[in-house]
């Protein structure tokens, strides 16, 4: 492994902003080294025929029984960040010594189908190869950024016991060969500090931080509406596929990053197609539920769901408010609607927002009407609750029935950048701001790491970045991203091969 230093080694180990991070090309320094390499063809050739880079992909082996761990150089830090079963994200950083020293989140998927795994030319396998060459093409301020990749994989031998005429002993002869497990791992930047899911749950249970999370919250419309613009380009054209508050995380800075492109689904299967589970389609576009075909226009209907979400929150309910209200069988005429619990309502495992669409015109005007409660309550939310109310209107038209009558994603933001404007601090979002003016993502030659920035300016540090956590107001922050893994149900590094839940199945019919 190597660095081309363009800092000093302790600065290389501080969080620095996603779009500095992009912008000093901080992600092309990362190099594997050679050690436990795999060099046979057949595991060589799908990295070749997918147009990865063998220095930031790598195929090897394990050699010891620490199959479980990060690879090294990748040193785990502090509990996982995520844990669903056959998916774990850490937080990693190389040990002291390593040129490089970025903290990253390194994804680990492990395929899950005992009796198929992918193996070195399954179509599983290099779609999953191809997913990851697309996902490292891919620089926006908002959208997580690839670093490298690997994969490690074991072989069992089945080992039998045969007696040669004549001998008294048997002796063990190895047979059988096959892959027994194997691991997909990605390694990114940034790591998250919380998913949005963690993000809007704190509003509730800590009223002195949502002083500060409430402005933040304002900005990501507009920055998720820039991310999934980007996706959606001529030049790009990638649809994200599972938008959800899960799949948004929140960095050391307060910025919402999207994460998650859908490369684990094939992997982690073994199946060339995955067809959709009730766990999964919370958020999923009508044309997804009817087996329809799809466009980019299902990424809009999700992200509005997202945005409904959000939205709820800043208009003083739970997030799960949305849902249990949705779900509910109504009168249509808003009366029959509980004021909040506070309780983040009843999730239920077949919610589908999809399915509750003719609620939706009673749930927004019922928030409306409770949304008066909470200013005559605390009247310094007014500008907020005013400017949210007016940004309903757009979240309604996203979450259109019919797929031709949402709107396209470069669509979104201007109608959202709006909120920006209520709060000084964080303010608007300079990277988007500028995307829009130049419609460049990143500009270029803007940056070296550690000068200032616009990101930083907009989270209203003097004088320099200075990550959210290290400040005094996001204290309970730091405890809502260690909290993060409890959302899910922790089964063990890798989930030890044990049937999790299915992390992410939603079908793709076109
Ligand atoms: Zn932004």
């Amino acid at each position: 492994m190597s660095f081309e230093s363009n800092g000093s080694q302790s600065s290389q180990t501080q969080p620095i902003p996603l779009s500095d991070f992009l912008s000093s090309q901080d992600d092309q320094h990362f190099v594997w080294d050679d050690a436990d390499r795999e060099h046979s063809d057949a595991w060589l050739a799908p990295v070749r025929t997918a147009l990865l880079d063998p220095k930031k992909h790598k195929v090897f082996h394990h050699c010891s029984k620490e199959y479980l761990k990060p690879p090294s150089p990748f040193v785990q830090q502090g509990p996982e960040l995520g844990d669903s079963g056959s998916t774990i994200v850490y937080k990693v950083t190389p040990p002291e010594g390593h040129a490089y020293r970025r903290p990253l989140a390194l994804k680990v998927i492990v395929c899950k189908e005992k009796s198929r795994p992918p193996g070195p030319d399954s179509k599983a396998r290099s779609d999953a190869l191809k997913e990851v060459k697309t996902m490292s093409s891919l620089r926006h301020p908002h959208i997580v950024a690839y670093v490298a990749s690997f994969e490690d994989y074991c072989i069992q031998t089945r080992q039998i016991g045969r007696r040669p005429r004549g001998k008294a002993h048997a002796t063990l002869l190895s047979v059988n060969q096959r892959i027994k497990k194997h691991i997909l791992g990605i390694a990114m930047y940034p790591p998250a500090m919380c998913n949005l899911h963690t993000f809007m749950d704190e509003v509730f249970q800590s009223p002195r931080a949502a002083d500060w999370i409430i402005p933040h919250l304002h900005t990501y419309f507009g920055c998720l509406a820039q991310a999934v613009a980007y996706l959606h380009r001529r030049s790009v054209q990638i649809r994200h596929k599972d938008i959800k508050p899960d799949n948004i995380v929140i960095d050391d800075f307060g910025l919402p990053v999207l994460t998650d492109f859908g490369l684990s689904k094939h992997f982690e299967t073994g199946q060339d197609s995955v067809g959709p589970t009730p766990k999964t389609l919370k958020y999923a576009d009508p044309e997804a539920m009817h087996e329809e075909r799809r466009d980019e226009r299902s990424d809009i209907f999700s992200l509005g769901c997202v945005f409904l979400e959000m939205a709820t929150v800043l208009l003083g309910q739970p997030p799960g408010f949305a849902e249990e209200q949705l779900a509910a069988n109504r009168d249509g005429d808003g009366h029959s609607i509980s004021s909040s619990s506070g309780s983040g309502g009843t999730s239920s495992a077949d919610f589908n927002y999809s399915d509750s669409l003719h609620n939706l015109d009673a749930y927004l005007t019922t928030l409306s009407l409770l949304s008066r409660d909470i200013v005559a309550s605390d009247p310094a939310r007014e500008p907020s609750i005013r400017a949210v109310l007016a940004i309903l209107p757009h979240i309604r038209r996203m979450m259109s029935e019919t797929q031709t009558s949402r709107p396209r994603a470069h669509q979104l933001y201007p109608w959202f950048r709006h909120l920006y404007d209520v709060y000084e601090i964080p303010g608007p979002c300079p990277n988007c701001e500028e995307e829009r003016r130049s419609g460049r993502a990143i500009p270029s030659c803007r940056r070296r790491s550690g000068s200032r920035s616009p990101t930083m300016n907009r989270n209203g540090a003097v004088g320099g970045s200075q990550p959210l956590m290290r400040r005094g107001t996001a204290g309970s922050m730091a405890a809502a991203g260690a909290a993060m893994p409890a959302s899910q149900p922790h089964l063990g590094p890798y989930g030890g091969g044990a049937a999790g839940p299915q992390v992410d199945g939603r079908v793709d019919s076109d």
